[in-house]
């Protein structure tokens, strides 16, 4: 198998500090050998500038992108903002939905994110009529994925309420299978591939009755696979959770087998003190998406708390209101910051390890987000030409890039082995700029 060689001013290998003059070389898909402070040799491709792992996007919704901007306008509230989805969401079919993916994820790439965990829930065709391939929407996804360049965690995801106890409704009609059951067999039915893999997800507490809860955790659990949920981000949801089965949403889910280390809470921003012991204490990763619980007023999350007690913390773009890992990363920090009134709660390498190493473990690739030998050789290189980083100086190169560095300081992208990004530019997507224009001006038409 050919081998590629990389040669970097600067890496980060996991400690405190990045290393320096770093050779990596690559052979298929994987990291051969990690060299530190070498020579550059004339035959490696040079990535100027400091290198991290390539990055995980742990939580997103491809379509939401198409309403950045456009629901940031007369406040409004979480629920105003879902009707605002809800449109977008019903102009969809396979075909419009992988062009705005493919789209998407070309973005992503860009940012350096080397996988995404595709929370999919836009399973069926209009009034919840299933496409002739029942998986289509989510086949639309992995190939759009493929075609950008990045791998995808489809978190095939089960909806079958508009609330607890009441049915779907319009577009909610095209989330829904008829019962667990339906979800199960349908999502059987994906595979994954080299670029892909399958995993499940439960909407939330409002939209799965717990029957159904047993029935996809029972299939994750059977599949190997990763399971995903969104938690206590509206307080809404815990009252009605309350209301109906007396418990809070994370004891529900506890109580019929969704917690452990393969699973994933997203947002888990209500929490009782019992809900903290029960996730952390079963490992269950945290996964936090700061950009898009500040735009939607969620609240923050114990995320100091629930990482103390053992949970791995993971972050994700969800709404896609900003595509930026490293913007989710130090706003963990941030947040926590405001709400303490204290610094430092999180080191710069526990930050960019949530952003690559633990985010892609939570999405089944726990082999990638190091640059280690062995590993999926996913490479970011961050530009230290631009305006925020001039003047980045070695022993703080880490927190430089975590607390300054942009997506669009990204300029070389490696995923798998495969330079999809070179020089700022995206190999395999002509104008990304051009097709997301093209792909959202489709679906608001
Ligand atoms: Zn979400």
């Amino acid at each position: 198998m050919p081998m590629t060689r990389y040669f970097t001013d600067y890496a980060w290998l996991g400690g405190a500090q990045v290393a320096e003059r770093v050779l990596i070389d690559v052979t298929g898909d994987r990291i051969a050998a990690v060299q530190v402070g070498v020579p550059r040799p004339g035959d490696a491709a040079y990535l100027s500038g400091v290198t991290v792992p390539g990055t995980a996007n742990a939580h997103c919704h491809a379509f939401h992108r198409a309403l950045r901007g456009r629901t940031h306008r007369g406040g409004g509230s979480f629920w105003t903002w879902r009707e605002d989805m809800y449109a977008v969401a019903d102009r969809l079919d396979p075909d419009s939905y992988y062009t705005l993916a493919r789209a998407v994820y070309a973005e992503m790439a860009l940012a350096g994110i080397s996988c995404v965990g595709e929370f999919h829930y836009l399973h069926h065709g209009p009034c919840g009529v299933a496409y002739a391939d029942p998986n289509a929407m989510g086949q639309a996804l992995i190939a759009g994925a493929r075609d950008a360049g990045i791998r995808i965690t489809l978190l095939d995801t089960c909806y079958l309420t508009g609330a607890i106890g009441k049915p779907l409704e319009g577009p909610q009609l095209r989330f829904g299978d008829r019962d667990g059951v339906s979800w199960a067999a349908r999502a059987s039915n994906l595979t994954g591939s080299a670029h892909a893999r399958v995993g499940a997800a439960i909407h939330s507490v409002r939209a799965v009755p717990p029957d159904a809860l047993d029935l996809v955790a029972e299939w994750a659990q059977e599949k190997e696979a990763p399971l995903h949920f969104h938690l206590s981000e509206q307080r809404a949801e815990n009252e009605a959770c309350m209301t109906a089965y007396g418990t809070t949403p994370t004891q529900l889910l506890a109580d019929h087998g969704g917690l452990g280390a393969t699973s994933s809470a997203v947002h888990a921003t209500h929490l009782t003190p019992d809900d903290i012991t029960a996730l952390a204490g079963s490992r269950t990763n945290v996964c936090m998406t700061p950009t898009t619980e500040r735009d939607l007023a969620d609240g923050i999350g114990p995320a100091r708390q629930l990482a103390d007690g053992g949970s791995p913390l993971t972050l994700g773009s969800d709404s896609n209101a900003v595509i930026d890992l490293f913007e989710e990363a130090r706003a963990m920090e941030l947040d926590e910051r405001l709400r303490t009134e204290r610094r430092g709660h999180w080191t710069a390498a526990e930050l960019l390890a949530a952003a690559t190493a633990d985010g892609h473990a939570s999405l089944g690739w726990p082999d990638a987000g190091r640059l280690a030998e062995g590993c999926l050789a996913d490479l970011v290189t961050v530009s230290l030409d631009s305006v925020r980083l001039a003047g980045a100086q070695p022993a703080t190169m880490l927190e430089s890039v975590v607390f300054a560095a942009a997506a669009a300081d990204v300029r070389e992208v490696v995923i798998g082995g495969r330079h999809v990004v070179i020089d700022g530019h995206h190999t395999l997507a002509e104008n990304p700029p051009a097709a997301l224009d093209a792909a959202i001006q489709a679906v608001l038409a």
